[in-house]
């Protein structure tokens, strides 16, 4: 089978009613792209057990030899992909003794009752995907040159199985790609995509744009024999969009900010504390989300109003009347004073305005990051587009990418 042709189905009524978005459709479809799998149709199908079937026929019927559905594995009784599968390809299911270990592994107790106990039961003669974040395993039909994965709901989920999936799939197709990621921030995605037009029209390489919210990732992939060969293919096209868009980029690979920064601060055996104003903590609990995070982090303040400000990060109440809480002054005593409190050897301040609305007669979005790495403070302003929601996702990014990129250059 050397020409993958591929069909997403999302079962759930609740992506039909538009209660939740598919992102996994577009996650699977990315992921395939990368790989060189062609996709051909998304269909997305409520939790009904012939439609269900119908659906998976109709996608092998129109020429496809691949179907991945997400979605319909739980332990409720709506929840019917696999049985549904089973019957289209006429496979009994069998209690999977391996299943039951990993089922009572996740959820810790030997005791399962006899909804979660339908997740341990396999189609004969078909493969399971443990599931490391959930209680459902994913499973491979493999039939008369037909192939139909089945993967949970759960993003969380799909995302870590996935990798498993294209290792699978990689078996069919004698095609090799590489790809690299090139991560980029304090610009949007519509200037990289003026900037680069004609770089994303190229067929080899090609460049995909991902909008993270925060940032962007541009990834660049290649068709080639072998990761060496790949590396080197990609050198000029990758030179040209350093040389065009070169300064937003900070990072390159599937690092997370968090990451790059919890890795500069463990080599220098440095802990780092956040004084946050309109992020409310964000910032931290970015950080604090990384197991392992307390080799670096220190202690944290939240310090919203300016009385915050003042008795818990020792800001002097004239800076605040003649500059403003929103102010380069403002953010440089917030992080003067953390360091005094703290004594991390990184400190980081945040203050802005979120919005929707101004205050201070300044605009929703303008943010001011102070970092102090050991003696030295830096400050820089922001003026970030956005909703309230994502200023403070933005702020709470840049702060992090600029404790990282200081401690980086250091
Ligand atoms: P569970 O064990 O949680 O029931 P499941 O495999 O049965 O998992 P669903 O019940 O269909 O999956 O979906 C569970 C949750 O996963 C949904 O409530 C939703 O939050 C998320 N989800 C499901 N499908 C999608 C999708 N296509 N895109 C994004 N999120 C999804």
């Amino acid at each position: 089978m050397k020409d993958l042709r591929c069909e997403i189905i999302c079962v759930g009524s609740e992506i039909l009613l538009g209660d939740i978005v598919n992102t996994n459709s577009r996650f699977i479809a990315r992921e395939l792209a990368s790989m060189g799998v062609g996709v051909y149709y998304h269909t997305s199908v409520g939790d009904n057990f012939n439609r269900i079937i119908d659906s998976i026929d109709t996608a092998f019927k129109r020429g496809m030899n691949v179907v991945i559905t997400t979605g319909g594995l739980g332990p409720t009784d709506d929840d019917i992909t696999k049985e549904a599968s089973s019957k289209y390809f006429g496979k009994n299911l069998i209690l999977n003794e391996d299943c039951v270990k990993d089922l009572k592994q996740v959820l810790k107790t030997s005791d399962i009752t006899e909804a979660n106990l339908k997740q341990a039961y396999v189609p004969e003669d078909c493969d399971y995907i443990k599931n490391d974040f959930g209680t459902a395993p994913g499973i491979i039909f493999e039939c008369d040159g037909k192939i139909l994965i089945n993967l949970p709901g759960p993003p969380r989920e799909l995302y870590k199985m996935f990798d498993k999936v294209k290792i699978y799939l990689g078996k069919f197709t004698d095609k090799k790609y590489y790809s690299e990621i090139l991560k980029l921030s304090e610009v949007e995605e519509g200037d990289i995509n003026k900037d680069l037009t004609d770089l994303f029209q190229s067929k080899s390489p090609t460049l995909g744009i991902y909008s993270k919210g925060d940032h962007i990732d541009l990834r660049i992939t290649v068709e080639c024999k072998n990761d060496f060969d790949g590396k080197n293919l990609i050198v000029p096209f990758k030179e040209e969009i350093y040389k065009r868009v070169g300064e937003f980029i900070f990072s390159e690979g599937t690092e997370e900010i968090e990451e790059l920064l919890y890795s500069e601060l463990l080599k220098r055996d440095f802990k780092i504390s956040f004084g946050e104003s309109c992020t409310g903590g964000m910032a931290s609990s970015r950080f604090v989300n990384l197991s392992g995070a307390s080799k670096c982090f220190n202690e944290s303040f939240v310090t919203y109003s300016n009385e915050a400000k003042i008795n818990n990060l020792g800001v002097s109440r004239e800076v605040i009347e003649k500059f403003g809480a929103v102010s380069s002054e403002t953010a440089r005593e917030m992080v003067e004073g953390l360091s005094r409190k703290t004594h991390s050897e990184v400190c980081v301040s945040i203050t802005g305005v979120a919005g929707p609305n101004g205050s201070e007669n300044k605009p929703a979005g303008l943010v001011y990051i102070g970092v102090k790495v050991l003696d030295k403070v830096y400050v820089k302003k922001f003026n970030f587009l956005g909703d309230r929601d994502l200023v403070r996702r933005r702020s709470s990014f840049e702060a992090l990418k600029a404790a990282y990129m200081i401690l980086k250059n250091l």
